[in-house]
This record gives structure tokens, C-alpha cells and sequence, in this order.
């Protein structure tokens, strides 16, 4: 079997790394020289198994748990450990809680447990307010984890092609600028925010898929007692980074914006400011030097998160995206998934 990936982002690497691993005959298209300015590049790179679907939470904790046994995994990602707390809205709905929670503890026993939210270290939260608390969760640096599963992927037989893909054909084939076509057995377009834009260019059924920005800003604040957060009561989220500074953001309503326009948004980064004031008491942020940090994921209309999707009726090309602003904590999972389906399919296509 010989599969082409285009995409050399998270979504791609794992891929390819997984179906390399299996035997596969893989060619990863990055795209060239601007392969590095992706979702990937920009990440936080936040992981907890915690999410409020107990569907992600399983993705997510499946990955991390990977990470967490593996010391080669966790090496190529730079994972370190930070407790991890998830306020949740008012109106979660409980037992939907309570079982994301049982899926966090089948896998990390004695990671999450639900607590009130008074005691921890934000303020105004509203009154009677729950959080998950997460022993074991961190952050990754994507990108590091993306070039060492590429190295790795290449040293087990694939090839990485740097020239620009033009094209999609249903035979299926990649169209290479300057007319070239290379055959394959399967085509997987793991082209992340690009998606939307080159399904339209190259002719292919939407997928209901759009882009939307994620920013985030690095100031200068140290929040005692903070780990990795999320808010779900005012969209804050954050981590520690390195000495003395830390991540802050809050979700972006900015929808459909093309990778080629993608801007940080000073409107956002303000609200990040007051917000920052309001729940955590950094009078001072951002402070000096202080950076921000823009970029898009592809998100799908419906749940579902990474997963292959078929993107030409009865033909092997599909895409592999809808990261919906979290992929880097699915992606190891997201990618186990999708090999084991390529490699299904085209056994069955064989034995047809
Ligand atoms: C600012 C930001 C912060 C985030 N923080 C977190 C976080 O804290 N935790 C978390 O779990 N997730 C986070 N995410 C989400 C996660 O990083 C993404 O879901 C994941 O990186 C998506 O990877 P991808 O491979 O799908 O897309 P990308 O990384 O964007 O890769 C797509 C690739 O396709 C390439 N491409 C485009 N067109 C072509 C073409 N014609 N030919 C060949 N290649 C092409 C691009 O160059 C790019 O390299 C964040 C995302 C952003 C943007």
C-alpha cells in the first residue's frame, strides 16, 4: 500500500508515523518552505485528558497516557507535567461530567477528580461553581513532536516531498506545481486550516469544515498555584512557559478567515487584558515584551474532532483534520484511528 499525505503539520506527521510503523509506503507533500507557519507552529500545546465530551476526553487521555508511558514519545515532545484544572460552566451537565471523569481515571487512575472551584486561585466565579482537577496533564511542544515523527517516519522508508501540490485527482493522485502526477493507492489531505480553501480550489465536496483564529498572548505573570487552565465560566485559559511567563487567551469569534489573512487581533488580546484582571488579579498584564501569538485551526460543523474523512464519494482521498483548536492532545489517538482505517479499507478494496 502506498499512501500520499498532504500536509506535513501535527495531523500529517502522526499519520504518516503511524502507517510507516505498520509498513506502509508513505509520501509526506509539506508544501515547502511556508510548511512551518501552520497551526502546529503556533500551538500551545496544552494536553490534559479532560474535556467536557466524554468521546474527547477519551481521545485526549488516550494520547496522553501514550505519551506518558512512552519515554522516546515524550522526549520528542518536550512534555512537561502540570496539574491541570478545568472550571466548568454553570449549566455542565453533571453526569456528562462524571463520566468524562471515569474515562480520564480508566486510563491515569487517580489523575482527575472533581472538586468545588472555591479555594482555587481565581476570583468572581459564580457562586457553587465545580472544577476537574488533573494531576497528570502538561504541555508538548508540537511542532518538536511533528519534526521527530517526520525524522522517524523517513527512517522507517517514507519520503518527504517539499514541492507544492497543485491538485487532487480521484485515482487517486497528487498534482505536483509544474504539472508532475504522483500515483497512490490512498490520498489523505491533512492540510489543517488550508482544508476548506483547497477543497474548493481543487473541486471537492466542502465537508462543512471552516477556519477559525486562536491567539493567545505571553506576558509577563507568574499566577501562584496555576498550572494549566481552563475557564469555562469567563474562556480564559492558560500555562505556565518558562520562567516568569505565562500564556493567556481567551476563544476568537473570528470564523472562515484563509490562512493567508490570518492577523492578530488587538480587539481579543484587550478583553485577554481585563479578563486577566478580573479572574487572576494580574493588575500588570501583559507587561514588558509582551507577544501574541495568532493563528487558525479547521474545525468541523458537527463533533468529531481529528478523524479521516471520506472527501470524493468511492474514491480513496479523504481528508484528516478538524482539530477544532485541540488536535495536538488528540493527535497521537487521531492518527492510531485513521491508520488502522486506511489500512482496513484498502484490505477490504483488495479482497473485493
Ligand atoms: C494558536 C493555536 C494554539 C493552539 N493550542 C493548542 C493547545 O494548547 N492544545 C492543543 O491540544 N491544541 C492546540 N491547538 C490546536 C493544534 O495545534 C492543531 O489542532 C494542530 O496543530 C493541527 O495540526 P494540522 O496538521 O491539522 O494543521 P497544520 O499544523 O496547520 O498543518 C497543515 C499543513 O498543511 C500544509 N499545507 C497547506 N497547503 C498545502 C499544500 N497545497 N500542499 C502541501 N501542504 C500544504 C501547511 O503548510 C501546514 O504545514 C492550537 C492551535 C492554534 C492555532
Amino acid at each position: 500500500m502506498n499512501v500520499a499525505i498532504v500536509g506535513g503539520g501535527l495531523a500529517g506527521a502522526a499519520l504518516a508515523w503511524r502507517l510507516s510503523r505498520r509498513g506502509v509506503r508513505v509520501t509526506v507533500f509539506t508544501g515547502g518552505s511556508s510548511r512551518w507557519a501552520d497551526a502546529t507552529g503556533a500551538s500551545g500545546g496544552l494536553v490534559r485528558g479532560f474535556e467536557p465530551d466524554p468521546a474527547a476526553a477519551a481521545a485526549a487521555t488516550e494520547s496522553l497516557a501514550e505519551f506518558r508511558r512512552d519515554p522516546v514519545l515524550r522526549s520528542w515532545a518536550g512534555y512537561q507535567e502540570l496539574t491541570s484544572t478545568y472550571v466548568l460552566a454553570p449549566d455542565d451537565d453533571t453526569d456528562r461530567t462524571e463520566a468524562a471523569v471515569r474515562v480520564v481515571d480508566g486510563l491515569l487512575p487517580g489523575s482527575a477528580r472533581i472538586r468545588p472551584a472555591a479555594g482555587l486561585p481565581f476570583r468572581g466565579l459564580p457562586a457553587g461553581a465545580l472544577a476537574v482537577v488533573e494531576r497528570h496533564a502538561g504541555y508538548i511542544s508540537p511542532a518538536r513532536l511533528r519534526s521527530s515523527l517526520l525524522t522517524d517516519a523517513v527512517e522507517a522508508g517514507s519520503e518527504l516531498c517539499h514541492v507544492p501540490v497543485t491538485g487532487a485527482r480521484p485515482d487517486p493522485a497528487v498534482v505536483l506545481a509544474g504539472g508532475e502526477v504522483r500515483r497512490c493507492d490512498a490520498l489523505v489531505l491533512a492540510v489543517g486550516p488550508w482544508t476548506p480553501r483547497l477543497l474548493d480550489q481543487w473541486g471537492l465536496p466542502g465537508q462543512r469544515l471552516r477556519t477559525k483564529q486562536i491567539q493567545y498572548t505571553l506576558g509577563r505573570a507568574a499566577p501562584p498555584g496555576l498550572g494549566a487552565f481552563v475557564d469555562d465560566t469567563s474562556g480564559l485559559y492558560g500555562r505556565p512557559v518558562s520562567a516568569g511567563l505565562f500564556l493567556l487567551g481567551l476563544p476568537s469569534d473570528r470564523w472562515q478567515i484563509d490562512p493567508a489573512d490570518v492577523a492578530a487581533d488587538p480587539a481579543l488580546a484587550r478583553r485577554v487584558t481585563i479578563r486577566a484582571a478580573e479572574r487572576l488579579g494580574l493588575g500588570a498584564w501583559p507587561g514588558a515584551g509582551a507577544r501574541t501569538v495568532a493563528s487558525l485551526d479547521c474545525y468541523p460543523a458537527g463533533r468529531g474532532g481529528l478523524r479521516l474523512r471520506g472527501a470524493m464519494p468511492g474514491c480513496p482521498v479523504f481528508t484528516f483534520t478538524g482539530g477544532s483548536g485541540g488536535a495536538a492532545k488528540t493527535a497521537l489517538f487521531a492518527a492510531r484511528r485513521a491508520a488502522a482505517e486506511l489500512v482496513g479499507q484498502s484490505a477490504a478494496r483488495r479482497g473485493a
